[in-house]
């Protein structure tokens, strides 16, 4: 008998842990060495095209033609010192991935033979073929033309020997067809909105930027384990297996010493960041045995997320050098906890100011309170698309399972500043408030910053959660875009800061002063915010029931949550600020819903293959051996001796005939709801109806595997099991 059940199992043990080479011993020597960064501007372009750049990135200025060739020069020589032979437009469609097509340098030279050339043209726009992207029947394929145009607030970088460039992505008509193009768009409506508010506290503030931390939770499991599962390979999920008899009960892997094996992956992939110039800082083992987490230090927004989004393609590519597949799934298994991607977002002024740190003096703190407040409102307001922006097939598994905040979205404030909301809605502003009122009001809001800052007052459990300086919104899933929270957050809080602006300016116009006019209005924003503020423990059960008694929605169906997309007041809200005219969002809608269908339509393949062709041919096995068994009991005992000795086999064996008649019949089933489903033309009513008639049978079937798993001979089960696939490497 083999040692091991799996080739697979003996192959994990040998492995040895990949040496790694560092560039060169301080991070600081090579940070950034292949980013176009400014310094490298300053070296490679003359000065007006630096400026040019520099001009584009910090005030939003168009970089022209003239220029673009200037910068096009400059990048080409840098690029081709630095081994490039290629340039691409880099962009994110609305797949789980970033899009590349590589062109080569070279065009034919003037006297044969050819030179190497990149143009400004070549720079500012491309045309790729894009008619395989998803884009919700905006661009019909006959008109495939898709554009993409160069993003120059986010530097080009060299990967491998490609000279990459961030771009937008757009149809031929100017329709979004990216993520890119519309977090621009909301961090433009709330750089706008929130300056506007800023000018209430301080004339010098020109423009407020959002600063986005995002902290990214992966799986790695061995590539030979992983590539005896088939679920995994095909849908990054497991779809069977029974769970561990232990997992992380003992919370024995969270923070525990890293592995070396998974430690050398971990330093190969900062190595690679940084000399991209993404400033990771932060690992550690997470909850879930084998579950990882990376973090950088909080960036751009914009910039931000492209360097989420080529993390997450480095850390893939790297996972196989160390014979690793990591997992983005925000579920891979079932049972133990998933991954999340937690957005830490802020909004900053161009005066350095940080808007949701609290001040050190009463005039800074209500500028602080301001944002607080109005942050409130937008989320409360806005929980549906902003459920919607978050809600997909896959993070679905993950909301609501006692391990990541649930579909409910609710906001943390922390006693601290929850006492002073409660102080500003106490205090009296329907007459003038005595100058002692106003002395004590303003002592307490001032004396904010000491308690915040000694304040460890934090709370995991929730879905939006205020961390000091910053919001933490938590409820996103590991493999998402980070930009499509980060549309909609930015969305909703400029239209809030919009709206508050209104109603301030207006008692400012009937004779109010300022900051009394700032104070009326935020006073009241406390009372209608006041369902949303939540500091408990968001994974009880108790939370539920009291959600539903504030009038929070709770929704846990995908389609349902997507639909929140589709009302009139979010077309108004998106139309409205310039992010989505009603084509694009319902474009975008239609892509959601789609990819929806396609992955459980998928899944639900898979597993009705697996289910035949590895678990009932294998069920069937182990049941002719104890057929075997019992008839060679019947020959070698009496009658009443067999009735005893073949009992419990007997049993066994109606119990796997059961489970594999279950599992047929099921499977059965499924395949006639998909039929019945995929005939439906309306794309809503066909996820609507996968939810309702195809996806039950995915836990159905599920669980008459995993009994026969318990059951079958060890030697003969055909996958990796959960504490193999968990706790071999
Ligand atoms: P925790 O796990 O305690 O939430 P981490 O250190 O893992 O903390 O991650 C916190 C993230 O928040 C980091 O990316 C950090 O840079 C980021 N961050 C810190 N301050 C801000 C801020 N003002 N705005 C946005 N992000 C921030
Ligand atoms: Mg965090």
């Amino acid at each position: 008998m083999a040692q091991f059940r799996f080739k697979a199992l003996e192959e994990v043990l040998n492995r040895k842990p990949v040496d790694v080479v560092r560039e060169d011993n301080l991070v600081s020597d090579y940070y950034g060495i292949l980013v176009f960064d400014e310094a490298k501007m300053k070296k490679y372009l003359s000065r007006e095209a630096y400026k040019a750049v520099v001009d584009a990135t910090k005030k939003g200025t168009i970089v022209d033609r003239k220029m673009a060739d200037q910068v096009a020069q400059g990048m080409k020589a840098w690029a081709i010192e630095n081994g490039a032979t290629h340039y691409t437009h880099w962009f994110h469609p609305l797949t789980d991935g970033t899009a590349e097509k590589h062109d080569a340098f070279i065009i034919h030279g003037a006297e044969g033979g050819v030179i190497e050339s990149f143009s400004g043209n070549l720079l500012s726009q491309q045309e790729p073929d894009a008619s395989s992207f998803p884009s919700g029947g905006i661009r019909q394929t006959f008109e495939a033309r898709g554009y993409t145009a160069w993003d120059p607030t986010s530097p080009a970088f060299i990967s491998e020997t490609t000279l990459t460039i961030p771009t937008i992505f757009i149809s031929y008509t100017g329709e979004a067809l990216d993520y890119k193009t519309p977090l621009l768009r909301a961090l433009s409506a709330v750089d706008k909105a929130a300056t506007e508010i800023c000018q209430y506290f301080d004339k010098n503030v020109v423009s407020v930027k959002a600063n986005l931390g995002w902290e990214q939770e992966y799986f790695l499991i061995d590539e030979a384990l992983y590539m005896a599962r088939p679920d995994l390979v095909l849908t990054g999920r497991t779809l069977m297996g029974h769970s561990s008899s232990k997992d992380q009960q003992l919370d024995d892997h969270y923070f525990s010493s890293i592995p070396t094996r998974v430690n050398r992956f971990m330093q190969d992939v900062e190595n690679e960041a940084y000399k991209l110039g993404i400033p990771v800082k932060t690992r550690h083992n997470e909850v879930a045995p084998n579950q990882f987490e990376l973090a950088p230090i909080y960036e751009e927004a914009n910039l931000a997320n492209d360097h989420n989004q080529l993390v997450m393609d480095i850390m893939q590519k790297i996972a196989r050098r160390h014979k690793f597949r990591i997992l983005f799934h925000e579920k891979p298994f079932a049972g133990i906890n998933g991954s999340g991607k937690h957005n830490n977002w802020s909004l900053e002024t161009d005066t350095g100011v940080n808007l949701y740190k609290p001040g050190k003096n009463p005039k800074s703190n209500l500028q602080f309170l301001t944002f607080v407040i109005n942050t409130l409102k937008a989320v409360y307001d806005n929980q549906d698309i902003l459920r919607a922006s978050i809600y997909n097939a896959g993070n679905q598994h993950r909301l609501g399972a006692n391990e990541a905040p649930p579909s409910i979205i609710s906001v943390f404030l922390g006693t601290e500043v929850s006492k002073m909301l409660d102080l500003m809605e106490e205090a009296v502003v329907d007459r003038k408030m005595t100058p002692d009122e106003k002395t004590a009001l303003k002592l307490n809001i001032g004396r904010i910053p000491e308690i915040i800052l000694d304040s460890t007052d934090r709370n995991r459990t929730s879905p939006f959660a205020f961390t000091g300086n910053r919001f933490e919104f938590r409820a996103i899933g590991s493999s998402a875009n980070c930009a499509s929270a980060m549309i909609v957050l930015n969305a909703v809080v400029a239209n809030q800061l919009k709206a508050f602006k209104r109603e301030v300016d207006l008692l400012v116009e009937s004779g109010t002063k300022k900051d009394e006019a700032i104070f009326q209005v935020l006073k009241k924003v406390i009372v209608e915010t006041k369902p949303i503020r939540f500091n408990g423990n968001n994974y009880a059960r108790e939370w539920i029931e009291e959600a539903a008694k504030r009038g929070l929605s709770n929704v846990n169906s995908v389609p349902e949550a997507l639909s929140a997309y589709l009302r009139p007041e979010s077309k108004k809200l998106f139309n409205d600020l310039g992010i989505f005219n009603e084509t694009e969002l319902a474009g975008r809608v239609e892509v959601e819903y789609e990819k929806f269908v396609m992955k459980v339509q998928i899944e639900a393949r898979v597993l009705g293959d697996l289910a035949i062709n590895h678990i009932v041919p294998t069920a069937v096995r182990y049941q002719s051996l104890l057929l075997e068994n019992v008839k060679n009991l019947k020959d070698v005992f009496s009658e009443n001796e067999f009735e005893n000795l073949a009992k419990g086999r007997k049993e066994l064996i109606i119990e796997i005939s059961e489970h594999v008649s279950a599992i047929k019949e099921k499977r059965k089933e499924m395949i006639e709801a998909r039929k019945k489903a995929n005939v439906i033309e309306d794309i809503v009513e066909k996820a609507e109806v996968y939810e309702k008639t195809v996806k039950p049978y995915l836990d159905d079937i599920r669980n008459h595997i995993d009994k026969l798993e318990l059951i079958v001979d060890n030697e003969l089960w055909p996958l990796p099991k959960y504490r193999e696939l968990l706790f071999v490497r």
